[in-house]
């Protein structure tokens, strides 16, 4: 079976440069010593060894499930020697600091390098993902001793990192979490309770795995605010950073999944001989907000996912529809003419061009946002690192579920384009339709953002992000109206985002009086705005194609550009009119799902 290219290059190119402008970014002093030149190298290094050393293992991790002997888990070998490779370049402390061992590079070209892991090998990648997330938790709300303690080492690799959040019975809900955290003296804790779904939570691929536990104080305050953070080493880890004994941590059972198969899923039993310490990070009871930070970049990490398994996908629909001849077009009478290729069929290119929108624009949506995380952190302005902040927080629910939803349509999709084919193991698609499945359910389900989104983003600090978002809108419609070019598409977005307003207009006043009614269509909300804010960002992207292509750019450079108008063409013309009926819909305030009374079913 023949690997499809990880990326198009020149859509990263594109996106990162062109439109993102990451080369600004150097005239920041944090990234002074950064050039384009070094960004577009740390992006070449990432595609070579996502490429060589991640994508040849997509396969085997699937087939080869994590196994359990008793003692240890075991993972293909190859497994190591990638993730090894990838800290070798670098690349796990990629944006900390140079004393870190890092490279100081933005989050927009960090996040640019991961997309390629991501779209390579979502499983391997994860365990990257967890321990840099880990690392930055550490980071921000460690003392300093628990920074020189677990810091160096992870970001070498020494050590990986999990969080470990979701109970049995606490899932979506973590305010009902049990996992107690009694105090020992001398800031060490005794852990003590079950935790299930832990991503990574047991390997052999470190010396030592800190887990972020999310546990309760004896005198923690019932719900998510007598929540605490607590590190626990699967082995104790000395000042020194050599290791002590094993921490009782202990891997109660592995859990078998339908994708993502190359990330160990387990149970964890901490405590069971009352011999786990754990250490306080962040101040008691406020453990949830701490992890937050983890969460919030772990979203970001999950929509990039989807978007990468997404475009993995298409990439892969593409090839096969230009290389496979089936049947004639519908004005041919002769039988003995040669068969055209799918991708001359007018609804394959229907199903490509879906996907195209769909992956091109949750990829644009990613890197949107990793480039706000950058504005937050290091604009020279303070009323813009401010809102970047508020900017981020609004679309963060639409960064992580809108390319977990419509990305995995692609998948769909491009099992679709290769028929039979698709449906078979020969096949790549079916293998990236499995992994992202995935996305819609961890890091806050599908509902649960889209109750975070309209429930609280929508109306945090009075509607503030709400307007933010909204001016950013216009001030692109702005830009483009009287483009010809572009014309048709600003005004398609003028009006989505019109319909937005006047349906929060009658959806805010319910969400005060009766939230049970407010937020009881929350997911075609958040559907309808996600669709919203992606067609601004097809519009964005059109504005930069179509500025480009009044340059008279040779014909490959022509192709790809106006293959990035005709995407936004297709978002305005076919997806975005699905929100007219779906704000309608809210609009009335319909209870027919919310009346639908158990016993009726
Ligand atoms: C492969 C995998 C990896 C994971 N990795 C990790 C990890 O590393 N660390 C970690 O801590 N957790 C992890 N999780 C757990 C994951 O975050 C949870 O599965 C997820 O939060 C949902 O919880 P649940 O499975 O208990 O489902 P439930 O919470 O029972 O939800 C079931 C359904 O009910 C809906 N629902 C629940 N509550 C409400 C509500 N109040 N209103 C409306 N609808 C609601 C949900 O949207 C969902 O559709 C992982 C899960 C999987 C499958």
């Amino acid at each position: 079976m023949s690997i499809s290219p990880l990326i198009n290059r020149r859509d990263l190119d594109f996106l990162v440069f062109d439109w993102l402008q990451a080369e600004r970014l150097c005239e920041r002093p944090r990234h002074a010593e950064h050039t384009r030149a070094t960004l577009s190298a740390a992006i070449d290094t990432a595609e070579a060894v996502a490429r060589d050393r991640f994508a040849p293992l997509n396969r085997l991790c699937d087939e080869h499930e994590p196994r359990f002997d008793g003692e240890r888990v075991h993972l293909p070998p190859e497994v190591g020697d990638a993730l090894r490779a990838y800290c070798d370049a670098g690349l796990l402390a990629a944006s900390h600091d140079f004393e870190l061992g890092g490279m100081q590079l933005p989050t927009l070209v960090a996040q640019a390098c991961g997309s390629l892991f991501k779209a390579a090998n979502i499983a391997i990648s994860s365990y990257a993902g967890l321990t840099q997330g880990n690392a930055n938790v550490i980071l921000r709300f460690g003392t300093e001793a628990q920074r020189q303690r677990y810091l160096p080492h992870l970001l070498s690799g020494r050590f990986m990192g999990t969080m470990a959040l979701t109970e049995p019975q606490a899932g979506s809900s973590l305010a009902d979490i049990r996992t107690t955290a009694t105090p020992m003296g001398e800031g060490r804790y005794a852990i003590k309770g079950q935790k299930i779904f832990i991503s990574a939570g047991d390997h052999a691929l470190s010396e030592n795995i800190v887990h972020l536990v999310l546990a309760r104080l004896p005198d923690a305050p019932p719900g998510v605010k007598g929540i605490s953070l607590f590190i626990v080493p699967k082995f104790r880890v000395h000042d020194d950073g050599q290791l002590g004994p094993h921490n009782d941590v202990n891997l109660a059972g592995l859990i078998h999944k339908m994708g993502w198969r190359g990330t160990t899923s387990t149970m964890l039993s901490f405590g069971e001989r009352d011999a786990c310490h754990g250490e306080l990070i962040g101040p008691p009871h406020q453990g949830l907000a701490c992890m937050f930070q983890m969460m919030n970049e772990a979203r970001i990490g999950v929509g990039m996912g989807a978007a990468m398994l997404g475009y993995r996908g298409y990439l892969a629909a593409l090839d096969y529809a230009r290389d496979r001849p089936q049947g004639r077009l519908p004005d041919s009478k002769n039988p003995q003419e040669p068969q055209r290729k799918l991708i001359e069929h007018a609804d394959v290119r229907r199903m490509l061009l879906a996907q195209k929108a769909y992956v091109e624009g949750g990829y644009a949506l990613c890197l949107y946002a990793a480039r706000l995380v950058d504005d937050q952190h290091t604009h020279p302005d303070e009323a813009q690192r401010q809102e970047a902040a508020l900017l981020l927080d609004v679309l963060t629910p639409i960064v992580k579920s809108w390319p977990s939803q419509w990305c995995l349509a692609a998948n769909d999709l491009a099992i679709q384009v290769h028929g039979g084919y698709g449906y078979t193991r020969e096949y790549p698609v079916e293998q990236f339709y499995r992994d992202n499945r995935l996305n819609p359910i961890h890091e806050g389900t599908h509902g649960i953002q889209a109750m975070d989104l309209l429930g609280r983003k929508m109306l945090m600090q009075q509607g503030a992000g709400m307007a933010l978002l909204a001016h950013r809108m216009s001030q692109t419609i702005q830009a483009t109206h009287l483009n010809p070019m572009l014309q048709e598409m600003a005004e398609a977005v003028r009006a989505a985002l019109a319909d937005l307003q006047s349906t929060l207009a009658v959806l805010h006043p319910v969400l005060a009086e009766d939230p049970v009614r407010g937020l009881a269509n929350a997911a075609v909300f958040l559907e309808a705005c996600g669709h919203t804010v992606l067609a601004w960002l097809w519009l964005e992207q059109a504005r930069v194609a179509a500025s480009a292509l009044s340059a008279g750019p040779h014909a490959d450079e022509a192709a790809f550009l106006e293959g990035k108008l005709q995407a936004c063409r297709y978002f305005c013309r076919w997806e975005l009119p699905r929100t007219q009926a779906q704000y309608a819909l809210l609009r009335t305030l319909d209870e027919t799902p919310l009346d639908m009374i158990a016993g009726w079913f």
